[in-house]
């Protein structure tokens, strides 16, 4: 393998790099990337960039160093067995590794929607956010609750729109009930079970025909894996780029990682796609090596945080089907958190509300796979390490 092609400048295209010279590939790596960026971290741009505490999330990664030609600006347009077209020409590879990531999912209608995915999206919408500025966010998810937290702190009038029951429907199913009261408590006007039908200009239609008027409009339900440029490539797509647990493609030469792959996970039996800052920063390092031949498997137990309305919100694992154990009441104690577990009592996901203790030895409870004592696993005074069976 001589020259090894990254399509993608985000956080899983510059530990590709990072990953390939760590292993001694001493050939020559292209890097390409749409953005006209160096390569950053997009979890700050919802929280510190909006914030105002800083402008720049470059990832510290010295790419003269690794000795990267790195292309900003340019976007992969088709693929052809070892080739990559580019708005740039045509770059031949022996090895190529995806990492193209995800795009925000946008509403119909004419009127400006902003979403949040790019440092300058974040740049352009901190802008907006001034006192008394009428803001109504779509969706109350994790994008859509941070964004709220930072337009509240900035003193705008926020209306959040969300079409499930509950904040966090999609990610933490019923639990997500329990962060109502900190919409409450910030002074917005949270409206559950209430779909959009339009953005016009001036703010939203619902779908019922009321109108909800707003001077900025957040989009925040979600991305789709960002792989367009691959259709009639001839490499497998479901919701992503399919791999298998080593993060190789259906294309010999060719992995996929970060929010743009779907890679089949032995844990879970199942092919996963996260949109985790987590999984970009470590699944390079598996797809890298497998690349170069060798077998390392991927298969974490999926991580990711926010931090919304004052508090760390964390959640490892995944719960399809497990037992709900609550731990602490959200009532009376701020930190609170929730277990699930399987049939046989086993740890399969956790959530930790300002408990990041519970979060780190949950995961590693939930690795081992070892039956828990539920009783003392909803006690919150018991540390989660000390509730074997
Ligand atoms: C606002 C925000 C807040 C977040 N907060 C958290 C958090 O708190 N916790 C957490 O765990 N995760 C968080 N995430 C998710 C996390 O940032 C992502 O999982 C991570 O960025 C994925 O990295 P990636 O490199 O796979 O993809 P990306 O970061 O999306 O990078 C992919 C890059 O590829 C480029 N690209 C796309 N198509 C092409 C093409 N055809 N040719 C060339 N380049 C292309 C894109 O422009 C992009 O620069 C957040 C994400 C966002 C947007």
């Amino acid at each position: 393998m001589n020259h090894v092609v990254v399509v993608g400048a985000g956080l899983a295209g510059v530990r590709s790099v990072e990953a390939l010279r760590a292993r001694g590939f001493a050939g020559t790596i292209t890097l390409i990337g749409e953005e006209r960026h160096r390569p950053y971290d997009r979890p700050p741009l919802s929280k510190a960039v909006l914030l105002g505490d800083t402008d720049s999330t470059v990832v510290d990664s010295d790419l003269g160093a690794l000795e990267v030609s790195f292309r900003p600006g340019a976007a992969a347009k088709g693929l052809r067995p070892g080739v990559v077209e580019t708005t740039e020409g045509e770059l031949p590879y022996d090895g190529l590794v995806i990492a193209t990531g995800a795009r925000p999912v946008r509403l119909l209608g004419d009127g400006p929607q902003h979403v949040l995915r790019t440092i300058d999206d974040a740049l352009g919408l901190r802008a907006l956010l001034v006192p008394g500025v009428k803001v109504a966010v779509v969706g109350a998810g994790w994008i859509g609750a941070e964004v709220t937290t930072a337009a509240r702190r900035a003193g705008c009038e926020v209306t959040v729109v969300e079409a499930a029951d509950v904040p966090l429907a999609a990610a933490l199913g019923p639990v997500g009930a329990w962060t109502v009261p900190w919409y409450e408590q910030a002074g917005v006007d949270l409206r559950l079970g209430t779909a959009v039908a339009s953005v016009d200009h001036g703010g939203l239609t619902l779908a019922g025909g009321t109108a909800v008027e707003a001077d900025v409009v957040v989009t925040g339900v979600g991305v789709r894996p960002a792989v367009e440029w691959l259709a009639g490539s001839g490499i497998g797509l479901d919701d992503g780029v399919v791999t298998d647990e080593h993060l190789r493609t259906s294309l010999p030469g060719v992995v996929a990682v970060g929010d743009c792959a779907a890679w089949w996970s032995r844990r879970y039996g199942r092919h996963l796609r996260v949109e985790h800052w987590d999984n970009a920063l470590n699944a390079p390092e598996v797809a890298v090596a497998s690349l170069m031949g060798e077998k390392a498997v991927y298969d974490p137990v999926p991580y990711f945080w926010s931090e919304q309305f004052g508090h760390m919100v964390q959640y490892a694992g995944r719960h399809d089907g497990g037992r709900m154990v609550m731990r602490g009441d959200p009532g009376t104690d701020p930190k609170w958190g929730a277990c699930w577990v399987d049939d046989r009592d086993r740890l399969v996901a956790v959530l930790s509300v300002d408990r990041p203790r519970d979060l780190v030895q949950g995961r590693r409870l939930i690795e081992g796979g070892r039956p828990l004592d539920v009783e003392r696993l909803a006690d919150p005074a018991v540390a989660l390490r000390d509730c074997a069976a």
